[in-house]
């Protein structure tokens, strides 16, 4: 399938969202991801396909990548199309069982920065749905500017079910989240982001209490803690 570059937007930093039209109807449950193609020359030895999560919510019908720019060929290429290009060919249909999931349990989110992307999507359907909100949402970064915020003090605002807390510039650990979330353990916990802040997290919370069946990870490769 063809995706069509339409615009793209400095989010923070630098972080971009890419947005592209389907040349078909795509269709996904929030939190999916895709594998998508982008040839360009020279590449380095990531290559030309990247996964990303769809950040945009369904209803919005794109695809929209968030990301940050780095030096790598293909983020090069992805920040110099120009609207109408279509170059970047979806070639794995949206997958992934990181989407909500009404278990009952209380649902709480982990971000590690760009991490937060399948949440947004997530929460962004539901708000759009007139569905509840009602989650925990820890939004761990390098800095205090982060991607989506806007949009998530909204959400606060409309839903106070929804609460966030953010926490900059410093490591989320099982006990920090279990200061920020008094019933942890009993809850259905997503984790996304990048992947050794995933891995080491979700073995902490393991470690701590949390049963296996209640933990969602969602890793980012090639993002560490001086990168996400
Ligand atoms: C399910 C899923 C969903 C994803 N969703 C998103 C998303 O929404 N947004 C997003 O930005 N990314 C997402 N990713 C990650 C994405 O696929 C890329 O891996 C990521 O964006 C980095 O790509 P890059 O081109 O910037 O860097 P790469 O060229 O892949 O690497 C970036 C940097 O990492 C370092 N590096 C690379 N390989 C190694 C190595 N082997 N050892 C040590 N350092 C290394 C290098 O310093 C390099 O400059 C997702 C991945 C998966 C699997």
């Amino acid at each position: 399938m063809t995706l069509t570059f339409i615009e793209k937007e400095h989010l923070v930093d630098n972080v971009w969202a890419f947005r592209f039209k389907p040349s078909e109807p795509l269709t996904w449950t929030a939190g999916q991801y895709v594998r998508v193609e982008l040839p360009h020359d020279n590449p380095d030895d990531e290559g030309t396909q990247r996964w990303f999560t769809n950040s945009a919510a369904p209803f919005e019908g794109i695809l929209q990548i968030s990301t940050r720019v780095t030096e790598s060929t293909f983020k090069q290429a992805l920040s110099k199309l120009e609207p109408g290009s279509t170059a970047l060919q979806l070639i794995e249909n949206p997958e992934g069982d990181f989407v909500w999931q009404d278990s009952g349990a209380p649902i709480v989110f982990v971000a590690g920065g760009i991490g937060v992307t399948p949440f947004r999507s997530i929460l962004k359907q539901r708000a759009h749905d007139g569905q509840s909100l009602k989650a925990t949402l820890v939004y761990g970064s390098r800095t205090p500017d982060v991607p989506f915020k806007d949009e998530l003090e909204e959400w606060t605002n409309t839903d106070p079910s929804l609460t966030v807390h953010y926490v900059a510039g410093a490591p989320l650990t099982a006990e920090r989240l279990t200061e920020l979330v008094p019933d942890l353990n009993a809850s259905l916990v997503y984790v996304s982001g990048p992947e050794p802040m995933v891995e080491a997290l979700g073995d902490d919370l393991k470690k701590h209490g949390l049963p296996e069946s209640q933990l969602k990870q969602d890793f980012f490769p090639n993002y560490n803690e001086n990168n996400y």
